[in-house]
């Protein structure tokens, strides 16, 4: 039911008309019996001050904030959690009274899912692929986890300016190897957890993936951020070798649980939430 002391949360992005999150968050206010309502709005480049502006002055509860906006949005912000300044990119806004502050639950969200399948990412030889802003938020998380963590990206400066920065910001040391067959093979097979944050593999180039299926092996965690499709080819191939997977909808309901829970103080109905956007991605034309 919705009412006039019905809260309201947003997403804003471009394109958002495929996003699985409103009908993720909407399931899991509706199990938790909260009277709140999430809802999907386009804002274009040019238009992002102006939806900022409006979602304090409409006293939105918060948003989430996805591609094009996660960086350029900082600016319009009052506050940024430790972990979003670092990483550089905010995929979460939380209002405190009339401040908006900006949080970043894509690495966490990457952490559980990890949690799922390990009790503690201390000290676990990890290979991420990637150095995106998805990436970018799962290296630094997993730094400060305590993995032992290798990058590897196609645009291999990159890849150096995020070792560079985790080194000065959390006090690790972060390997690099450059994104080549021949150059990966050796950290695959040394690594227990493979992790894929680059877009390769995404609709509608599901036969693309990084990694050759030889090296992939049954000691290893193999994880694709991507959701589209979720059965990813690296996925479908890991699972051939006999590793354990991840897909990317398990790290999607994650983050979007960790974003409900600054929104709500709830603890988040993760198997609705999961149960939802499932349904929601395979339900998409
Ligand atoms: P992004 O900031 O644009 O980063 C894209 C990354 O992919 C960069 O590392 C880029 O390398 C790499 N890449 C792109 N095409 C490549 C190719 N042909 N070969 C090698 N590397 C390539 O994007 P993002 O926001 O990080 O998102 C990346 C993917 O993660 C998308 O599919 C997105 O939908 C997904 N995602 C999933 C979740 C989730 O919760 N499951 C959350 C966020 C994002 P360069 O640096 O060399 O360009």
């Amino acid at each position: 039911m919705i009412s006039a002391s019905t809260k309201a949360v947003g997403l804003i992005g471009k394109p958002v008309t495929h996003s699985v999150s409103p009908p993720m968050h909407n399931a899991a206010f509706e199990e938790l019996g909260l009277e709140y309502v999430y809802l999907a709005f386009e804002v274009s480049e040019n238009s992002l001050s102006d939806a900022v502006s409006g979602l304090r002055s409409l006293g939105l509860e918060g948003a989430n904030v996805t591609i094009p906006h996660k960086t350029a949005v900082m600016e319009h912000l009052e506050g940024l959690d430790k972990t979003a300044e670092k990483i550089g990119a905010v995929n979460t806004i939380d209002r405190d009274g009339e401040r908006l502050v900006g949080y970043n639950t894509d690495g966490l969200g990457a952490q559980r899912s990890l949690e799922t399948k390990v009790d503690s990412l201390e000290g676990k030889n990890v290979l991420l692929l990637g150095a995106g802003g998805a990436g970018r938020a799962i290296a630094f998380t997993l730094a400060q986890a305590g993995s032992d963590l290798t990058i590897s990206n196609r645009t291999a400066s990159k890849a150096e300016e995020l070792a560079s920065e985790i080194e000065a910001e959390v006090g690790v040391e972060v390997g690099q190897v450059p994104l080549e067959n021949s150059q990966l093979r050796k950290n695959i097979l040394e690594s227990e957890i493979l992790i894929n944050s680059t877009s390769v593999g995404m609709h509608p180039n599901e036969d693309e993936t990084l990694v050759e299926a030889e090296d992939l092996h049954s000691d290893l965690i193999v994880m694709d951020i991507v959701y589209n499709p979720i059965l990813t080819r690296l996925l479908e191939e890991a699972e051939e070798a006999g590793a354990e997977t991840i897909d990317g909808l398990e790290m999607l309901v994650r983050q979007g649980a960790a974003s409900f829970e600054i929104w709500t103080g709830e603890k988040p109905p993760i198997k609705t939430m999961g149960k939802a956007a499932r349904k929601a991605v395979e339900e998409k034309p």
